[in-house]
């Protein structure tokens, strides 16, 4: 085996000063194992305004192996994420949080399987136990939706936390889009691929960056950037609407010529009214969502912007 290998460890945080000292620990252990190989730390300060940078700062400078992109400001973890895609060079990368709920001593068998041949090595949550029903109950609905209309179940209760050969990473570089759902992105070139199952503990010490909003956020942007099955199903609604209406056309004239009975509804025709009315705003909005996005691709902004580079 030769010895010159490297693998990339990528790690955005934001505002994480009470999770980085025990994530450090936690690495290095798994660094001090790994003696094949050579680890490249990349740190990416996603806009944080506590002290974590200049606790890494400090770090940094007695250890080669770590290096710190620090962002503008906060871009988000997906945009984060990339920074640290392009910046590594190692023959595989993997991403991962610095909170410990991705755990580090996975990474040992991760790099096993790759070694065995596989070019991704997923890390699967067997549960979610140690999280609040919530959003357990978001999480399984999120993922019966999008494997639906995007149709791919493999990422199913499957994080960005994994490891992905070179050869993956370099087209998943290619994939310049703006909307950036990562986990869609990393998995998109597809590529042989395995899983190790673990159960997800919680947070290790400070706070989740992701108030419901954000993570509801994010999972509309996970389906509308890899399926365009939300158009097509309105139009097949509205398809069916009007099969519907020519048929209940004929069967009101029917019963008027028939047996001289006009059916009188005022609270059906404003059913009717409010449901059509809702159903096409919300059709609208949905062409809104895919419209918003064709806007931020034209615009054509950088994903993020590299402010300093520590090491
Ligand atoms: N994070 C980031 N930028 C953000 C939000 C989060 O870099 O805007 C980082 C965060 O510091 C952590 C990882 O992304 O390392 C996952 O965030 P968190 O643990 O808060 O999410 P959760 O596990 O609760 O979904
Ligand atoms: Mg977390």
């Amino acid at each position: 085996m030769s010895t010159s290998k490297t693998i990339s460890i990528i790690a955005p945080f934001f505002n994480e000063e009470e999770s980085l000292p025990i994530f450090l620990d936690e690495i290095s252990k798994v660094d001090d194992q790994t003696t094949n190989y050579n680890f490249e730390i990349i740190f990416i300060d996603d806009g944080s305004t506590d002290s974590s940078l200049n606790f890494l700062k400090k770090i940094a400078e007695n250890n080669k192996n770590i290096i710190i992109l620090e962002l503008s400001r906060n871009f988000g973890k997906e945009a984060a994420l990339t920074a640290g895609i392009d910046t590594a060079i190692g023959s595989a990368i993997i991403p991962i949080d610095v909170d410990l709920q991705d755990p580090p001593n996975l990474i040992n068998d991760m790099i096993k399987k790759w070694e065995s041949g596989f070019d991704i090595v997923l890390a699967k949550r067997n549960n979610r136990l140690n999280e609040n029903l919530l959003k357990r109950l978001s999480a399984s609905f999120f993922y019966k939706i999008y494997s639906l209309f995007v149709g791919d179940s493999k990422n199913s209760n499957v994080g960005d936390f994994r490891l992905i050969d070179r050869k993956v990473i370099d087209n998943i570089k290619n994939l310049k889009e703006k909307n950036r759902y990562m986990k869609g992105l990393l998995s998109w070139p597809g590529f042989s691929t395995s899983e190790i199952t673990y159960t997800r503990n919680k947070r290790k010490a400070g706070k989740t960056k992701f108030t419901f909003l954000k993570l509801l956020n994010l999972g509309f942007e996970g389906i509308t950037s890899f399926s365009i099955l939300p158009l097509k199903f309105f139009m097949f609604i509205g398809f069916t609407g009007i099969v519907l209406s020519v048929l209940f056309a004929i069967i009101i004239l029917l019963q008027k010529l028939l047996y001289d009975n006009f059916i009188e509804g005022y609270a059906f025709l404003i059913l009717l009214i409010l449901f059509f009315g809702s159903l096409q705003l919300f059709g609208i909005g949905i062409l809104g969502e895919y419209i918003g996005k064709i806007y931020i691709e034209t615009k054509n902004r950088p994903i993020y912007i590299i402010k300093n580079r520590y090491n």
